[in-house]
């Protein structure tokens, strides 16, 4: 068979992910991306970090991370919290370029223009090539054309606004405002962020959203407290759309969606590159089911489109009773309608042994999505197929036929059964 000639669209961390997932699969990927216009920093935490090192980005995060001291300020309390890494979205988005290289992927800088669909993908760059492609990898974020969506969060919008102060020790902080929160950080060169997020509604025209976010900032303490004057004077803004959206398929025979394409979530959950990691994490493997076991296109499917719902869902549930704590601006129509979405259903579901039940689901096995019999609970819909090593679904049947646990786990060694038992006792068994 010959091999298919695989194109990402887009070299944020989740195409630059699941181009080099591919490249270790054996496969030849070719990555197309235009560089970032703005420059912009985002908060990540050493759980992000781990996993952009773990999908081979370590490169550019070495260029482009940085420990920060960071304060909360929400529902009128102060918390002067642990750490966060501020991430320089320019300089990373750059580096990822070379991490994609040394892995093997070739990189094409251009814009993609269109997107035909016929007789396999032709992708049309504003230079005028044109790149055939047998599977199609859609990585633009939140630039990727949307066919329909799924479910849409509140529509917000950010402003980042950007300005040069003095240089000092790294610092971040989030503050709720009446209408929104804002985010702001110093990097150690003097560079200065500050981002406001509300309602995409009644926001000032172009022209006034520079003095308007000057004016938010003259009255908070940690705006003072963080930078020099140079924060009082109008600055630059750059406004994007921050609305949660869901895609609608995340999967074709020779398509998938992956990273904020297929999910984009709010950035108050500070989790957005986490989320887009996940998906592109989990891609390869889906690939490289529907290339060469086209049998199980179906299950592939099943397995990429729930885990992407199943994430989003958990994320905008985070980021919901993130909202909730502010108690005091429930009746402002912001921090309202946010409160109340996406659901009522709580994070985590209690546990219930009644309700635990075996059945057939996806799972990755031997780098293919493959089926095998996984234990189902209220707060793991998707299935447990393992627990350090141990194949789940045998025990909960033996439990369910009566077996006393000890002879259940008899033949498993200590260790593990310890962690059996452990997750047996959060499941409500005596
Ligand atoms: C306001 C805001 C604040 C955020 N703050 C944080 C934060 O603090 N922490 C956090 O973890 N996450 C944050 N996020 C989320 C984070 O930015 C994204 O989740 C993450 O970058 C998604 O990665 P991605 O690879 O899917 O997409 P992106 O990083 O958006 O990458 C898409 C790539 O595709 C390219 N591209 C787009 N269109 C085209 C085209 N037509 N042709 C060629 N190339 C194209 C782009 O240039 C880019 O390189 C924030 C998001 C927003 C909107």
């Amino acid at each position: 068979m010959p091999e298919a000639r695989i194109v990402v669209l887009g070299a944020g961390p989740a195409g630059a992910a699941t181009a080099i997932g591919l490249r270790r699969l054996g496969y030849a990927v070719t990555v197309v991306s235009q560089w970032r216009r703005f420059a912009a920093v985002e908060g990540v935490s050493q759980r992000v970090l781990d996993g952009l090192r773990h999908a081979g980005l370590g490169g550019a995060l070495s260029q482009a991370a940085m420990p920060a001291t960071r304060q909360v300020h929400w529902n009128g309390q102060h918390l002067q919290t642990n750490q966060e890494f501020l991430l320089d979205r320019q300089r990373f988005d750059r580096a990822l370029r070379d991490d994609l290289q040394r892995a093997g992927v070739s990189v094409i800088g251009g814009r993609v223009c269109e997107v035909l669909h016929e007789g396999g993908h032709h992708v049309l760059l504003d230079d005028g090539q044109v790149l055939t492609a047998d599977f199609l990898v859609e990585a633009r974020g939140r630039q990727a054309p949307l066919a329909a969506d799924r479910l849409r969060g509140p529509e917000t919008v950010s402003l980042l606004n950007i300005w040069q102060g003095s240089p000092g020790a790294p610092a971040s902080a989030v503050e709720s405002l009446d209408d929104g929160w804002a985010w702001m950080a110093r990097l150690e060169d003097g560079r200065c962020y500050w981002q406001v997020t509300q309602d995409a509604a009644g926001l000032p025209g172009k022209s006034g959203l520079a003095d308007y976010c000057a004016a938010l900032r003259a009255r908070s303490m940690l705006v003072a407290e963080l930078f020099d004057d140079q924060a009082l004077v109008p600055a630059q803004v750059h406004a994007r759309s921050s609305t949660a959206i869901l895609a609608g398929e995340c999967l074709g025979q020779d398509w998938i969606r992956v990273g904020d394409a297929a999910m984009a979530v709010d950035p108050l959950s500070g989790n957005g590159i986490f989320q887009s990691l996940s998906s592109a994490l989990q891609a390869p493997v889906v690939i490289n089911t529907l290339l060469r076991r086209p049998e199980r296109t179906a299950l592939a499917r099943q397995f990429h489109q729930q885990r992407v719902e199943q994430l989003f869902l958990r994320f905008a549930r985070i980021g919901r009773d993130f909202y909730g704590q502010e108690q005091g601006r429930a009746n402002r129509p912001f921090w309202g309608g946010r409160q109340a979405w996406p659901d009522t259903q709580p994070l985590h579901q209690a546990a219930d042994w009644q309700a635990v039940r075996v059945e057939r689901r996806p799972v990755l096995h031997d780098g293919l999505v493959d089926e095998a019999d996984v234990v189902v609970t209220a707060d793991q819909p998707l299935g447990v197929w393992h627990l350090q090593g141990v194949e789940l679904a045998p025990v909960v049947r033996a439990l369910q036929a009566g077996q006393a646990v000890g002879t259940v786990l008899s033949g498993v060694p200590s260790e593990q059964q310890l962690t059996v038992r452990r997750w047996l006792v959060g499941q409500g068994v005596a």
